[in-house]
């Protein structure tokens, strides 16, 4: 420990940056096949943040000796390195330092790792199957990898965008089978989805096709035997671009759960009167919630009037509701125009809001009352996602808006999924149709949440 005056020659194998830091982490091996870790902050070591080249071999001297980071570390190692402003490196050539450092946790010991902020997991298996999640879009799906081991039994991956983008897929693709996956610096879930262990990328992780370790062969002649196919790659869901009068003709005409995308504008906001722009939604799921009737007694327990209570077509008895998004706005492009329900996620995705942050914000505005802030909607060009209005009274020229992104690059959004899109219709006894009943006074939600 402490400062390091002697030269020390090694090989930059991995290098990463950790989530949201000013710093670079580097995986050093040496001679001897040894690896450690490294970490050089922008303050203070910028100039061996512009030198250190990943599979490039430097000499180093004056460099710290601490030591390991506290938590998440990517080696066995007691120690690691910190870069320093007086630190000295020179590139060297060294061909004899190895290439790569893997450390495989067999998969009959992924389970001791389970919620471990501890060291991080390096895995190696077969890759079978790519599948992207289709819950966002291109910029933020994550992609999930199934990898077999050598006694049929599978992991599944996941890789979150940052790393799921320095993975090329053509890679894969242009690869015979079997293929050999070796990824790195995972952490091991605790969900075990169809029998399937799980792990997930940090940002430490990296993914290499065929690697290059001295049991290549052997693992490949072994999956081979066992008849392990190509991999499965499934591409992403894209949607239609339509015009709007285009998405209308077909909704209109013919019952479909297809999602379409339109670029339109936001001509006009319809709130207030006898349009709402929010629901009280039950504080478990997005559904409409109720509330209870003093008297109403349920399952025999009494319900009594000190305190409000909710239900909602699911739960039976919810101390509180949240707050939600439902407001309804036409879009418009040159072909013609539509009325378009705004449900919570897409909408708070859009002001960059919650409902309940928004509504604090002006002091609870009835809902006759149009928000001020919807007016900085009014104009905004966006990609639409929208999806029929799958009510059974849906009226023509009608629509729900699933995701809105940029027109032209995408951007962060966040989805809604197909089922569960809207609030229940309200029952019988509920004035309004369609739209959730949330005239009338309101009281302020009893306190903050985060959603
Ligand atoms: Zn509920």
């Amino acid at each position: 420990m402490g400062l390091m005056e002697n030269h020390w020659k090694f090989r930059v194998v991995r290098k990463w940056q950790p989530f949201k830091r000013a710093e670079r982490c580097y995986l050093l091996v040496d001679i001897n096949g040894d690896a450690i870790e490294a970490v050089a902050t922008e303050r203070n070591a910028q100039h061996m943040i512009d030198l250190l080249e990943i599979n490039q071999c430097y000499s180093i001297r004056k460099y710290i000796c601490t030591n390991k980071r506290y938590m998440m570390h990517t080696v066995e190692h007691e120690a690691s390195i910190m870069l320093a402003k007086y630190t000295q490196a020179v590139p060297i050539d060294k061909d004899n330092i190895p290439t790569y450092h893997f450390n495989f946790l067999p998969y009959d010991l992924l389970h001791t790792r389970t919620n471990t902020k501890d060291l991080l997991t390096d895995y190696i298996g077969c890759l079978v199957a790519i599948k992207p999640s289709d819950d966002a879009d291109e910029e933020n799906r994550r992609d999930f990898l199934t990898l077999k081991n050598d006694s049929n039994k599978s992991v599944r991956v996941t890789l979150w965008p940052e790393i799921r983008k320095t993975f090329d897929q053509s890679v894969v693709e242009n690869t015979d089978a079997p293929v050999v996956v070796a990824i790195t610096s995972t952490k091991v879930g605790n969900l075990i989805l169809d029998g399937d262990m799980q792990l997930s990328s940090t940002p430490a992780t990296a993914v290499f096709v065929n690697p290059p370790i001295p049991e290549l062969l052997d693992l490949k002649k072994r999956y081979r035997q066992l008849n392990y196919p190509a991999p499965a790659i499934t591409s992403v869901t894209t949607y239609p671009t339509m015009t709007v009068a285009e998405a209308m003709d077909l909704f209109n005409n013919q019952t479909t759960r297809q999602q379409v995308e339109c670029v339109a504008t936001i001509k006009d906001i319809i709130a207030g009167e006898n349009k709402a722009w929010y629901y009280k939604s039950c504080n478990l799921c997005k559904n409409k919630a109720f509330k209870i009737e003093a008297t109403t007694s349920t399952k025999g327990k009494e319900i009594t009037a000190s305190k409000d209570f909710y239900r909602c077509a699911t739960h039976e008895v919810v101390n509180r509701y949240i707050l939600r998004y439902c407001a309804s706005v036409i879009l418009k492009d040159a072909t013609g125009n539509t009325t378009a329900t705004f449900f919570d996620e897409p909408m708070a995705a859009l002001l960059g809001e919650s409902c309940e942050e928004m509504m604090k914000k002006e002091g609870y505005p009835t809902a006759k009352k149009c928000p001020t802030t919807f007016r900085k909607l009014i104009g905004v060009q966006k990609k639409f996602r929208i999806q029929q209005h799958h009510e059974e009274n849906r009226q023509l020229h009608t629509c729900v808006i699933c995701r809105v992104s940029d027109p032209t690059t995408a951007t962060t959004t966040i989805e809604i999924p197909a089922t569960g899109l809207l609030p229940q219709t309200p029952d019988k006894q509920s004035k309004k149709r369609g739209y959730p009943d949330t005239t009338g006074t309101d009281t302020p939600p009893m306190k903050e949440t985060k959603n």
